[in-house]
């Protein structure tokens, strides 16, 4: 049994109480109505606070989050879980991405799921937000996560695919809610017939962008998507999500660095800069575009070195 809160709109509350009209019980003094479903008691105020209360709250509640940021960023503090029983403790898919600000080589997206008892052998082992870790211990804590089996998708768009498309008027925003899309629903396929209560994206922009990017290429997104700011501080999916996505660009970088036989830095400092001159010295500014994403201000920048 447990208390939760969420605050919502005037619109939704009596979108609420339309929803469980049937479902009625006697309210208490305040309250505007008071349901019961699924087990759940759903009270209803007109200040648009609804209290849930009862065992399987998580999933209740998230019917009605429709936009989470939306309302996170208007109250400053999000409804969502500061208990054991919600989200971030229940079995649940993160995902994330790697390599947006970098230069020279990919994106880079990862989806991975957990279920309850991995959730917290993750967080023992020290998986956390990848920005806090070194990159020795980011990919310790990939192979442990490929250790454990647990499901996981990781997807990469190299950069020539990368140049094509944002050339063909794709956004990086696009970019990354496709690659989103896909790493969620392979690991849905993985995962066929065991339980998620949700799916926490890493937010990168708001969710109807999101939602725009995919229906222009007539893909919808999954029920219970929710969209958080620095998620992987708050879910170990989105954690491990991040470490396996950090891993992989740092893999693919590699690579691209010994086929360049040039150092390729990561972000998109000076250095960068410096070593886009040396890359077109070496191979030829076609080859650039195999290597960098070439729409950086950084591309320009390169030729005073030249
Ligand atoms: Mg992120």
């Amino acid at each position: 049994m447990s208390n939760h809160v969420l605050h919502v709109d005037e619109k939704q509350l009596l979108e609420m109480e339309k929803h469980y009209g049937n479902k009625k019980i006697p309210a208490p003094p305040g309250a505007l109505f008071r349901v019961k479903s699924n087990d759940v008691v759903i009270t209803g105020y007109q200040s648009g606070k609804v209290l849930f209360q009862g065992k399987n709250v998580a999933k209740e509640m998230l019917k009605w989050d429709r936009t989470p940021m939306g309302r996170v960023q208007e109250s400053k503090a999000s409804y969502v879980p500061q208990s054991t029983d919600t989200l971030f403790h229940r079995a649940h898919i993160g995902s994330d991405e790697a390599g947006t600000g970098d230069y020279f080589g990919p994106i880079t997206v990862a989806a991975v799921f957990l279920e309850e008892e991995k959730i917290a052998e993750l967080k023992q082992l020290g998986v956390r937000d990848s920005k806090t870790l070194s990159d020795a211990s980011i990919k310790r804590l990939a192979q442990e996560v490929i250790r454990l089996d647990i499901p996981y998708s990781s997807l990469v768009l190299h950069n020539g695919k990368y140049n094509d498309l944002q050339q063909a008027g794709w956004s990086q925003g696009k970019m990354k809610a496709v690659m989103h899309h896909y790493a969620i629903q392979h690991v849905l396929q993985k995962i066929k017939g065991k339980k998620t209560e949700g799916i926490i994206i890493d937010q990168f922009c708001e969710p109807a962008v999101y939602r725009r990017h995919l229906k222009s290429e007539n893909l919808q997104i999954e029920e219970n998507t929710h969209f958080l700011t620095k998620a992987e501080s708050k879910s170990i999916a989105v954690a491990a999500a991040s470490i396996i996505a950090r891993t992989r660009f740092v893999d693919e970088l590699d690579k691209l660095a010994l086929k360049a036989d040039v150092e390729l830095p990561k972000g998109a400092g000076e250095n960068v800069d410096r070593q886009i001159a040396n890359l077109i010295r070496k191979h030829g500014e076609k080859a650039l575009y195999l290597y960098g994403k070439v729409h950086f201000a950084n591309t320009k920048k390169a030729y005073q070195y030249l």
